[in-house]
């Protein structure tokens, strides 16, 4: 019998703040394994959980699940363990955020008050959830936790520090997005822990383009945070702990080699060691197979590949869904990416 599944299904389970789904596949939205209004309650996961073991066993005995007719990012994988344990676990249920960035929402790129309907939106409380997936033993050890927000240092102070207890009981590895807008004690205590990583996307080396950027006034507070960050990353040395800033490139607004510059000198002056590169969505999406379009996004690449590539101290890698795509664009000078996770 062939055990070939969706590794998606089989490996990960995102909670945003109303559904429940394995992937962002279009295709799941049309079929029944997309647990939509979830508000939060035992009785939706339950059916999720019954749904989602229908659709492995339909993969594992051959027959598809409605899903993969359609589906486009379908990925193969093998269903080792009999009861399907989670390997990552999206944590999106709370979407108030006290940054505005350009990006995050893009089919509203430039709408600058959607970020206040987006902050009014209604969430639920994920700590029983947490507690019932534990009970029910669906966490591997070393599961992938991703605090994706919103912002998790902006949830309720007694859910953030439940959910790290929870996640760092049962050994999972913690990686929590944040604008680095507020300093959060718990997040700075996870960081003296090992396998746990806190990446900040500042976008920007000036204050007026971070301003352009993220449409707040926190410019000083987010590098001043970052610094007390990896202040506490380099004296515990935990394994596999650091701080990562990312520079997400957006066409007309932050590529210029003076931006990437001033970037790569705030980096060096806060102390941090890896740096990711990743290119607006939205501009990939419409100019990916137009050429002529690249070569300004080409050359901010290779500036910050040039710079940082060949650093002791400083390690740079792309992130995102497009990482390979944007390879291409240095894969005549660098092959071998420089952060293994
Ligand atoms: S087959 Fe496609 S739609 Fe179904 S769970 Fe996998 S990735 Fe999602
Ligand atoms: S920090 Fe994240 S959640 Fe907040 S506005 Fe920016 S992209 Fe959106």
């Amino acid at each position: 019998m062939t055990k070939e599944c969706c590794r998606f299904l089989l490996n990960q389970i995102a909670f945003y703040h109303d559904a429940i789904r394995p992937c962002c596949s279009f295709s799941i939205e049309k079929n029944n394994l997309f647990s939509k209004n979830y508000t939060g309650t035992i009785e939706g996961i339950k059916k999720y959980l019954e749904v989602r073991e229908d659709y492995i066993n339909k993969f594992i005995t051959g027959e598809k699940p409605p899903c993969y007719n359609g589906c486009t990012i379908y990925e193969n994988s093998e269903a080792e363990n009999e009861n399907f344990k989670l390997t990552t676990l999206i944590i999106s249920h709370r979407i108030y955020c006290s940054c505005n960035c350009i990006y995050c929402e893009p089919s509203s790129y430039g709408d600058s008050q959607r970020r206040s309907y987006l902050n009014k939106q209604s969430s639920y409380d994920i700590m029983p959830i947490l507690d019932y997936l534990k009970d029910n033993d669906l966490i591997e050890e070393n599961c992938r936790v991703l605090l994706c927000g919103g912002e998790c240092s902006e949830y309720p102070k007694k859910e953030l520090a439940y959910m790290l207890y929870w996640a760092l009981s049962l050994k999972c590895e913690l990686l929590m997005l944040s604008s680095g807008i507020k300093y959060s004690e718990l997040i700075a205590q996870t960081l003296k822990v090992r396998n746990n990583i806190l990446k900040i996307s500042v976008d920007a080396g000036t204050k007026e383009t971070f301003e352009k950027v993220k449409r707040v006034k926190a410019y000083d507070d987010v590098w001043k945070n970052i610094k007390k960050y990896i202040k506490v990353t380099k004296k515990y040395k935990a394994d596999n702990t650091y701080v990562e800033l990312k520079y997400i490139i957006i066409p007309n607004i932050n590529d210029t080699i003076k931006e990437a510059q001033a970037f790569i000198k705030k980096v060096r002056q806060a102390g941090c060691e890896y740096v990711r590169i990743d290119v607006e969505h939205e501009w990939i999406d419409k100019n990916k197979y137009d050429t002529q379009k690249h070569t300004n996004v080409k050359k901010i690449i290779n500036y910050f590949f040039d710079e940082l590539y060949n650093d002791k101290i400083i390690k740079i890698d792309f992130e995102g869904v497009e990482k390979d795509w944007l390879w291409s664009f240095v894969k005549d000078k660098y092959t071998i990416p420089r952060i293994s996770r």
